[in-house]
């Protein structure tokens, strides 16, 4: 299939393209276009590329990137869905590849052992992963993200987590075989027996060593129902050991979702109470609960239940109030309600709306992912939490735990070195200023969050890392620096590939 190339001439710009270069790529691609390759959803950083291509098959990707190795200079970047925070998909005078011009080109279910899996684009959207795979099949898949208007391509280039993953790992874990452009142009299955290298540098490789065309994901059957429950503390210690011990029970034994958040201990409507009752108006928080000792900030397990039509809700009942029975949430301070399956997997989809609606979503997001060590995660609480954040972000301050075994070594992201760690996510939904504060100064404040740890020694890692320099990258990767410098000389050794990341620089 033809692709399009969508071709930037900027105006007041000097470009250093010499023509034969875009004579070449011209042979290749149509030309048109559009602006979306300059933006992301962090709405904080625009790099121009030279072109926005809409590769519709693998072979248009494979021809784009053999196109910029021909050059001395063009880099490539895959763009899923940008929503990227630090322009991560950018390519600054470079090519951007619109990935989702391939959604449609997979989408394959297939049984391997008796296993169910689902062949898809590396542009496919998860919600529209979960909606063809429900629908077509009664099946899903087991490790998602909260939010699904995101590219199966672009969270298996970072890691995926969401409140399956203490039990599943990572999306990168439920992937058995991807199908690769690398940056010499070359188009490999890959998986762990072949290609394995390829195959483990790309998941959660930040899309280094090459584009991910197709992904084949495990399944399961999926649930009719989901029981979902909000309970509340007043102490971390409490939050962190419940959350422990829950992530900790056996499948079958245990919920299957569990994540958390800090909201503030007041009524400030972004901040503050309101935000915990799920079925809210109908629910409502009522703080005569709140012990009177409570801190400046309150915390949120948030739990879920799958189960099918055919069970009795006083089977559902049981087994719930079992496994409540053993936490320690503030009476009185628990929220419940029974969603499908679908609902509760395309949640996030109201506050989406509502953000719209307000303006937040499209303001700069400056946002903060990071993975920080049980070791740490009391202190960081108390320094964090209830220090810095003790107003709140503006939107969701996500804290639960994850097991570290359930991480793949060979994978390229790098976690805590810690059994347990926590990811903690401060998802801010900010007013552009004059109604809120400038994005430098919420950067600002990431920023000192950041150095804090560094200065206090914790053990923790970025996650959807973005750093400025390659001496930081070699921080954040430590003792794996040097595997994966090795892994970008044997599939990337151009450095073509990702130029928005800022980890290496386009060798002529
Ligand atoms: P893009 O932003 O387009 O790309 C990200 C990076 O991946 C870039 O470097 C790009 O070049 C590369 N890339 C893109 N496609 C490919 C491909 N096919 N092959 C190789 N490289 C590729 N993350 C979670 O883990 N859990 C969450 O719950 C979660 N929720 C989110 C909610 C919102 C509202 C937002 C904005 C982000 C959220 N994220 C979450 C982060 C998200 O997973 C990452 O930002 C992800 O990269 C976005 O996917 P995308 O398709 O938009 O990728």
């Amino acid at each position: 299939m033809i692709a399009y190339l969508e071709h930037f001439v900027h105006e007041n710009e000097t470009v250093s393209i010499r023509d034969d270069d875009v004579s070449a790529l011209e042979a290749n691609f149509d030309l048109s276009t559009t602006g979306i390759a300059s933006k992301d959803f962090g709405g904080m950083k625009s790099f121009k590329p030279l072109a926005l291509i809409r590769t519709a098959t693998a072979n248009d990707v494979a021809q784009a990137v053999k196109s910029a190795a021909r050059t001395s200079h063009f880099t490539v970047a895959a763009r899923g869905n940008g929503h990227s925070i630090n322009g991560q998909a950018m390519a600054d005078k470079g090519l951007v590849l619109d990935m989702r011009a391939m959604e449609n080109h997979y989408f394959q279910l297939l049984y391997l052992d008796d296993a169910p899996y689902v062949d898809v684009s590396g542009g496919a959207l998860w919600e529209d992963v979960l909606k063809r795979c429900v629908l077509q099949f009664g099946l899903a898949p087991r490790s998602w993200t909260d939010y699904l208007s995101l590219t199966v391509g672009g969270t298996l280039s970072n890691a995926g987590v969401s409140g399956q993953a203490f039990r599943y790992g990572p999306q990168t874990s439920n992937v058995t075989e991807l199908e690769v452009v690398n940056g010499k142009g070359d188009t490999l299955v890959c998986n762990e027996r072949e290609n394995s290298e390829l195959f483990f540098a790309t998941l959660g490789g930040l899309g280094q060593f090459g584009i991910i065309t197709r992904a084949r994901v495990l399944l399961q059957q999926a649930p009719h129902m989901v029981r979902w429950i909000r309970v509340v503390y007043s102490e971390f210690e409490e939050f962190t050991r419940d959350a422990e011990w829950l992530v900790k029970r056996r499948e079958g034994d245990g919920f299957d979702y569990v994540e958390g958040f800090v909201f503030v201990n007041s009524d400030d409507p972004c901040n503050g109470w309101s935000t915990v009752p799920i079925d809210s108006p109908n629910q409502w928080f009522d703080p005569v609960h709140v012990p009177s000792t409570s801190g400046p900030v309150l915390y949120c397990l948030e739990l879920a239940l799958h189960y099918r039509n055919s069970y009795h809700r006083s089977h559902v009942d049981m087994v719930v109030d079992r496994l409540l029975k053993r936490l320690r949430f503030i009476e009185g301070l628990k929220f419940e309600v029974d969603v499908t399956y679908m609902e509760f997997m395309l949640r996030v989809n109201g506050a989406e709306k509502e953000a719209k609606c307000n303006g937040t979503w499209y303001a700069p997001h400056p946002w903060l992912n990071m993975f920080v060590s049980k070791s740490n995660i009391i202190d960081f609480d108390r320094e964090v939490f209830k220090k810095i954040l003790r107003h709140g972000v503006g939107g969701p301050i996500l804290v639960y735990p994850l097991l570290r075994n359930k991480w793949d070594n060979r994978h390229s992201v790098v976690v805590p070195d810690s059994n347990i760690f926590y990811i903690v996510a401060l998802l801010r939904f900010i007013p552009p200023p004059p109604k809120g504060p400038p994005s430098e100064l919420l950067v600002a404040q990431n920023n000192a969050i950041i150095q804090l740890c560094y200065n206090k020694g914790f053990d923790f890692k970025l996650y959807l890392p973005h750093y400025q320099s390659q001496e930081n990258w070699m921080r954040h990767y430590g003792d794996k620096w040097s595997r994966f410098v090795e892994r970008k000389a044997n599939f990337d050794p151009l450095a073509i590939l990702a130029p928005g990341q800022r980890m290496f620089s386009r060798i002529p």
